[in-house]
Order: structure tokens, then C-alpha cells, then sequence
């Protein structure tokens, strides 16, 4: 059963092939056979699951069944789960039961989907190799002595080894699409306010969103077709109607016009990578697209506005935590000062206590205006590279990450080529656009990811795009053979 994709499982649902508790019963077993070798998981709720899983086949049997209805899939350690711990990584939450659920965990439940538990990220999602995290590293199914990416690497793991059909992740710099990378599955990070961010442990505001994880295209369409939609709960969420994503995956490419940034193409990109990526756009022309070479100049600015950005937000967003109101607090504190000192000092990871330090003074009275004002400035510039390059293209292509995936410890003590990770990524979170990662031709064995780029509000046409790469190639279908 785990060889067929999300969409396969719904079908075979809805068809009466199996039942979604004896579906719930298989991923269940393979986490416990399997994941002790990836750590993919920080909680599984194994007994809520089945208990979801009875419901949806009742459900179905009332004939009231979506298309969702019995699927299990996986939640990202960020998201709210009313009554199950969510700890987003860090040993300050580790004792923390939500006392709510997140909207994206809400109309997930509400479409009948069945939660097998929550997967292991870096820190609050600061990294890009799932090391940080507190309940330690994930390892990738394709070389368990490897990454698989951050910050949603318990998700890309998961999905790549098949101990879930599918999983959430969240975005603030690339975390969906480079753990999607370095993994071989597919992910998008929607347009900024495409999905709620209500209940969703904020890192940077302005930047973070939630989108699907999964093998392929068309499964990212049927759960964005759940997650996506207005909130009132969250002020930036976007009122727009949401679309049927799996409507027009099929779609014809016949002159659709392909920007391949020059930027993304030069120093840096790994030979292997390279060639992959330009292996599956001779494949996109074949299907009638043309390839049209553009140029996105402000790119190398990208890493240092966003590490100035994301770092003050989340220096704002975690102060939050004080030991005070939830989370971890220290033992025997001898006064609130203390408290709060020692507290924090103790909950967070030396990672997270960097951007902080960061963030708080790029923020302070004196910096300010030469850091955060600035950085938002460079923003601007970004957004208008893209606003630019869409008025010849229709979409961008070019690498998700410039190498396959790392070895574990192997830039831990190097933070700044840790952060190049997301090179070919964070601009297009700076600017809010929708962006995605497509598994293509492996480079010495593992995977390697094409990202799609769209303007605003075109997740469909990024589908669509990625679906027929995948109706040609079945690389999206690959599992490791450890984990078949
Ligand atoms: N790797 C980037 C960072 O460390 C992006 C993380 C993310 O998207 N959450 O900030």
C-alpha cells in the first residue's frame, strides 16, 4: 500500500480496496519498524490515529466521504495539536500540550484526514539540516549517514521512506522545497497568505507559510486543495477564493515560456546538480515549453537581507517564551530576572540563542535603520527582480539547493555554509511568491530537486507544470531500497 501515491490511497478508498484503518495499521507499522533508523517522528499518535481512522470509515460507509477522507499523513512539530505535545523542535516546548488546534491541523481533520503524528524540524525551524533540533538529527532514507534537509526534514524523511503518504511542512527560507530536495519528493511553498498561519508556531511573520509535502504534484494539489483558504484568524491570510488545485493539472505546455535566472546557473552549483537540472528542462521543451534565459540581479543579495529579517522577527516572536506563561521553566529560580535568564538560557539551542542575539540588536535604537531598514529596502529590490523577470516568463526554473544532501556534522560548526543552503530559495519567500521543488534525475545517488517559481497566486500553473514532468518520469515514484 505504501507504494502508491496520496492520490492512488484516496482512490483506493473510495474504491473499497482497503479501509482507512487498515491503511492507518500499515503506516503505523512501518514507523515502528522503520523509524528508529530515520527519527523522522518526535510524537506518534498511534491510538488517536486509529481512533480518526475508525471515524473516517464510518464516515464513508454514511457516504459522506471527500477526497481526503482516511488518509494518513503526517504533521510538522509546528502546528498546534490541541492535547498533543508540540514542541517545534526545542526541549522549551517539550512538556507543552497544546491547548488548541492550528487551522491548517483543523480543516485537515474537518476533510477526514487521519493523523499518524508529528515530525522532527530543526529548532523553531532555524536550520537547514534538521540538527538542531532537540530530539536530534533526522536522517535522509537515501544515505542514513546524510541530512535530509531542513527545516521540515522529519517530514521529507517520512514521505521519502513512505511512513506517511504525505506530510505538512513549513517555509520561511526553503524549508518545504530543499528538505523536498535533498530527499527526492515533491513540496510547495504556496503564495504568502495562501494558507493560514494561525496556530502555527511563528518564526519570522513576514516570511513563514505552511504548504504540502508528498510524492508527487498531483497529491500536493489535493492536500493544498484542504489547507488553502482565508482565515479571519489570521490577519494576514488573503481573501481569495481558493481554486481546485487538481483541476487543471493537465494542462498543455505548448509555449509556455521557462526563466532560467543566470544567478542561479553560476558559482556554487555542484556539476551534478547542474546537469540534472538541465536534463529536466531539455524535457520540459520537449513538451513544447521554451527555455528563455533572464536574469534576477538582486540575488546574491537575498542570504544577507534575509538573515537580518528573519532573525529580528524571530527575536520578537520568541520572547514569548520566558518560562513564565509555558514551556520549560529552570529549577529553583532566585528571582524573575533569574527566572527568565535561565529559563531561556536552558530551553533553547545554541542555534536559536544566535538569531535571537542577532535580531535583538539588528533591532536595537542605534541599528536599526543600518540593518532591519535596510534589509527591507533590499527586500523591495527583490520583489521587483521577480516583478521584472514575469513580464517575460511565465515561470522561473533552476536548482532548489546547490549540492545533494550534506553529511550529517558536516557544516554544523560552519553556520554561514549551512546558510547558502538556501540560496536558490530565499528570495522568493523575501518577495512571498509560491515556489516548489520536483524530484528529477538523481546526481551520484541522491536526489536532486527542481524548483519552480511562480508569480503570485499561481500554484495552479506550478502543479500543473510539475504534474506532466511527472507523467514522463517516474523519479517522484522512487523509494530507497532500505525502506521499500
Ligand atoms: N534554512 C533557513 C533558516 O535556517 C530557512 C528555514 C525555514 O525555512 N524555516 O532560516
Amino acid at each position: 500500500m505504501h507504494r502508491k501515491s496520496l492520490a492512488e490511497l484516496a482512490r483506493g478508498l473510495a474504491g473499497g480496496e482497503f479501509s482507512s484503518v487498515e491503511l492507518t495499521t500499515h503506516f503505523l507499522d512501518r514507523i515502528e519498524r522503520f523509524d528508529e533508523r530515520l527519527n523522522a517522528f518526535i510524537t506518534v499518535t498511534g491510538e488517536q490515529a486509529l481512533a480518526a481512522a475508525r471515524r473516517a470509515d464510518e464516515r464513508r460507509s454514511q457516504g459522506e466521504a471527500g477526497p481526503l477522507t482516511g488518509v494518513p499523513l503526517a504533521q510538522k512539530d509546528i502546528f498546534n495539536t490541541r492535547d498533543i505535545r508540540t514542541s517545534c523542535g526545542s526541549r522549551m516546548l517539550d512538556n507543552f500540550l497544546a491547548p488548541f488546534n492550528a487551522t491548517v491541523v483543523e480543516k485537515l481533520d474537518a476533510a477526514g484526514a487521519v493523523m499518524l503524528g508529528k515530525t522532527n524540524m530543526d529548532e523553531f525551524a532555524m536550520g537547514s539540516s534538521n540538527e538542531t533540533s532537540y530530539y536530534g538529527p533526522v536522517r535522509n532514507p537515501w544515505d542514513t549517514e546524510r541530512v535530509p534537509g531542513g527545516s521540515s526534514g522529519g517530514s521529507a524523511a517520512a514521505v521519502a521512506a513512505r511512513l506517511a503518504p504525505a506530510a505538512t511542512g513549513t517555509d520561511t527560507g526553503g524549508s518545504i522545497r530543499q528538505p523536498a530536495s535533498l530527499c527526492g519528493i515533491t513540496g510547495l511553498k504556496p503564495t504568502y497568505g495562501r494558507v493560514s498561519r494561525w496556530g502555527m508556531i511563528a518564526f519570522a511573520s513576514s516570511l513563514d507559510q505552511a504548504g504540502p509535502m508528498a510524492a508527487s504534484a498531483e497529491d500536493c494539489a489535493l492536500l493544498l486543495n484542504q489547507m488553502a483558504g482565508f482565515d479571519e484568524r489570521d490577519s494576514t491570510s488573503v481573501e481569495r477564493e481558493v481554486e481546485d488545485y487538481a483541476a487543471g493539472l493537465e494542462g498543455s505546455l505548448e509555449g509556455v515560456r521557462i526563466g532560467l535566472p543566470r544567478e542561479f546557473f553560476a558559482e556554487g552549483l555542484s556539476a551534478g546538480v547542474e546537469q540534472s537540472v538541465r536534463d529536466a528542462l531539455k524535457q520540459f521543451e520537449a513538451m513544447g515549453a521554451r527555455l528563455v534565459d533572464i536574469s534576477l540581479p538582486n540575488s546574491a543579495l537575498s542570504a544577507p537581507a534575509y538573515y537580518v529579517v528573519a532573525p529580528a522577527e524571530c527575536s520578537s516572536n520568541l520572547s514569548r517564551m520566558d518560562g513564565v506563561r509555558f514551556g520549560y521553566r529552570c529549577e529553583n529560580p532566585r528571582d524573575l530576572e533569574d527566572l527568565y535568564k535561565r529559563s531561556r538560557g536552558e530551553g533553547f539551542g545554541d542555534e536559536v540563542k544566535r538569531r535571537i542575539l542577532i535580531g535583538t540588536y539588528a533591532l536595537s535604537a542605534g541599528y536599526y535603520d543600518a540593518y532591519y531598514l535596510k534589509a527591507q529596502k533590499i527586500r523591495r529590490l527583490i520583489s521587483q527582480d521577480f516583478a521584472e523577470a514575469f513580464q517575460q516568463v511565465d515561470v522561473i526554473m533552476g536548482p532548489t539547493a546547490p549540492d545533494t544532501a550534506f553529511r550529517i556534522g558536516e557544516k554544523t560548526d560552519d553556520p554561514l555554509s549551512m546558510y547558502l543552503s538556501d540560496v536558490y530559495t530565499i528570495a522568493v519567500n523575501l518577495a512571498g511568491l509560491p515556489g516548489m521543488s520536483i524530484p528529477v534525475a538523481p546526481a551520484d545517488g541522491l536526489p536532486v530537486g527542481l524548483q519552480l517559481i511562480g508569480d503570485y497566486w499561481t500554484e495552479a500553473r506550478l502543479l500543473n507544470l510539475a504534474h506532466r514532468y511527472q507523467q514522463q518520469t517516474d523519479w517522484h515514484r522512487q523509494i530507497p531500497g532500505e525502506f521499500e
